[in-house]
């Protein structure tokens, strides 16, 4: 779409010397010129008009309509002059025409031409210069052109048209070549010099506004055509994927998942190399599958893998896309050489061409819109860098990948990993800040549950430390017995415990943390054990997370003092009070 943008040298002398010419008409109209010129002088410059006015229908439409501009030139020349000498101008306009394909197609347009020129003449020389002539030596000239192009010419390259494009075709060109009639009518009265500047702006302002009318009519078709399969191939894109994605859902081991994804879009989505690299949960970044780059190549790339943070930092409000970030060689931002993989490109001109340093990232985020993953295809089959729909489609597939990540077992597992302490299979202190952040940030009210083992050292220094860690796994499920589904169990430290009783008031949850405590002095546990419990609630006793676990520790901490082995509540009331 963009091809037509540039105007070319070529062009501008063009129209320079279409702007010459005409010039050079009106400075001989306004001094009268015209009369004295002779034959010789309106031939050279007819021809030169008809050289011109070609070219330029050529390098507005590069094929369409050429015969309609130095038709207004060559047509008067037929009245004027005779039929060998005109068909001999229309050969060699034709010939030398500016920027014409083939010298094939050349040769051909040039003696099809010259003979419709020819026969047109010779009709115009029986029947007169009259309307009837005129009418008649114009349909002479458009069936020879007719026959000769669009029947015989198309034939041979096996390109036949449709009857009904063909028919509008002839007379859309028709109609065209009738605008030279109330020119040519006037003829008669040319021997009197009276119209010769009638002619003149017929045959010279008038084609180049004519072009230039129906060129911007003919891009805004094309355009729109080509709109219209730029969407076509989109949908059947999405349909591709929409597909394939159908295949990915089936449980499969994650690199094998990956490596189809990769295939994928090396395959129907058209990206020569493509690299799919998972972010683990500990903050690393892993390629873990490839497609169109030799195994050696990737072995190489996996050794190099640059860190999350460089990655993030690449990530860049400036060059987001949609969902995705696009770095354009330009923006000269340095990915390590060894980290990155560089194919074989040619060299491109081309200001929307795909460059050998741009760099394409499309995340694969989790529900949270944490990143999980993302997909780094390389160097596009179209060589062209990704518009805005390409890249929907790539995130479309991206968010199918997700679904098909949350049905891979293995993905859960690794998710799981990070979020839960190996040991109790309680979530650990980080995941337990992101759930406490979510709860308040969702305005749900809860109770905070600190637990504290007491006098755990002397456990580890009477029976050892194995033992003291039994304890703590015998603790850890006596809570999670205590909880319902929904409530949040974490291990905050080493001996120490959290839990987020959702939806409930400080009395229940002081009574449940009260069964708690009784439940590990009475169960059966390997040592006599007991707990410390502080509680504090959300927002009655703080706004805050910071505030909540402050309190809670408080609490706890009073529950040392007053003894161990025993459950206080935060009351911040009180505590006002008594401060
Ligand atoms: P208090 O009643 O005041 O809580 O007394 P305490 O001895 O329990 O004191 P504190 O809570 O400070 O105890 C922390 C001790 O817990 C220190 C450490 O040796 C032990 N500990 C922490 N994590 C573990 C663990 O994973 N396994 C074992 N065996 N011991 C741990
Ligand atoms: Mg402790
Ligand atoms: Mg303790």
């Amino acid at each position: 779409m963009q091809e037509d943008v540039k105007i070319s040298i070529r062009d501008k002398i063009l129209w320079l010397s279409i702007i010459g010419l005409d010039a050079l008409y009106v400075f001989l109209i306004l001094n009268e010129h015209f009369p004295a010129i002779n034959n010789y002088t309106l031939f050279f410059i007819l021809s030169l008009a008809a050289y011109l006015m070609g070219s330029f229908a050529i390098a507005t439409f590069s094929n369409d309509f050429t015969v309609v501009p130095h038709f207004f030139a060559i047509f008067p020349m037929l009245i004027l002059f005779d039929p060998v000498s005109t068909s001999l101008i229309a050969y060699l306009t034709v010939l030398f025409a500016y920027r014409k394909h083939d010298a094939r197609a050349r040769l051909f347009g040039s003696v099809q031409y010259a003979l419709a020129y020819y026969f047109a003449g010779l009709t115009l020389q029986k029947i007169g210069c009259n309307l009837g002539g005129i009418i008649l030596a114009l349909l002479v000239f458009k069936i020879i052109n007719a026959v000769l192009v669009d029947f015989w010419y198309d034939f041979l390259r096996s390109r036949i048209r449709k009857i009904k494009v063909w028919i509008k075709g002839f007379f859309m060109e028709l109609g065209f070549f009738s605008m030279t009639i109330p020119m040519v009518a006037a003829f008669p009265l040319v021997k009197n010099n009276v119209t010769l500047e009638f002619l003149v702006i017929y045959s010279l302002i008038f084609p180049p506004v004519f072009v230039k009318f129906l060129a911007i009519q003919s891009r805004s078709n094309r355009e729109l055509k080509s709109e219209k399969e730029q969407l076509s191939k989109s949908v059947q894109k999405l349909k591709r994927i929409l597909e394939v994605s159908q295949m990915l859902k089936v449980n499969m081991p994650l690199k094998e998942l990956m490596m189809r994804v990769a295939a994928i879009i090396h395959d129907d989505l058209g990206w020569e190399y493509v690299l799919v690299s998972m972010v683990t949960p500990d903050g690393r970044i892993e390629r873990i599958a490839y497609a169109g780059i030799s195994e050696e190549e990737f072995k190489r790339l996996k050794k190099n893998t640059p860190s999350l943070q460089f990655i993030k930092s690449l990530m860049k409000e400036e060059y987001k896309i949609s969902n995705s970030y696009f770095i354009p060689q330009e923006a000269e931002e340095i990915l390590p050489p060894e980290s990155s993989f560089i194919g074989e490109y040619e060299e491109k001109k081309d200001e929307n061409a795909w460059r050998d340093m741009d760099l394409l990232w499309i995340p694969i985020t989790d529900r949270m819109g944490k990143m999980v993953a993302f997909i780094s295809p390389d160097k596009p089959k179209s060589g062209k860098r990704p518009t805005l729909e390409e890249i929907t489609i790539l995130e479309i597939f991206a968010n199918q990948v997700f679904i098909a990540l949350e049905n891979s077992s293995e993905f859960e597992k690794l998710q799981e990993k990070a979020i839960r302490d190996g040991q109790t299979g309680l979530y650990n202190h980080t995941e337990f800040y992101n759930k406490l952040e979510g709860i308040i940030q969702n305005d749900e009210k809860f109770c905070l549950v600190m637990i504290d083992i007491d006098d755990f050292k002397l456990v580890n220094d009477t029976y050892g430390h194995q033992m003291g860690d039994k304890v703590i796994e015998y603790i850890s499920e006596t809570i999670k017995r205590s909880i319902r589904h929904g409530d949040v169990a974490a291990r905050y430290g080493g001996e120490e415990f959290v839990i987020i009783f959702r939806g409930m008031n400080k009395r229940t949850v002081k009574s449940i943390a009260e069964r708690l405590r009784i439940s590990v002095g009475s169960g059966n546990s390997p040592v006599k054990v007991t707990i410390s419990v502080g509680v504090a609630c959300y927002p009655g006793d703080s706004s805050t997370s910071a505030g909540i676990v402050a309190e809670a520790d408080k609490a706890l901490y009073m529950a040392k003092l007053s003894g161990k082995n025993t459950v206080v509540v935060a009351n911040t009331k009180n505590k006002k009070k008594n401060y």
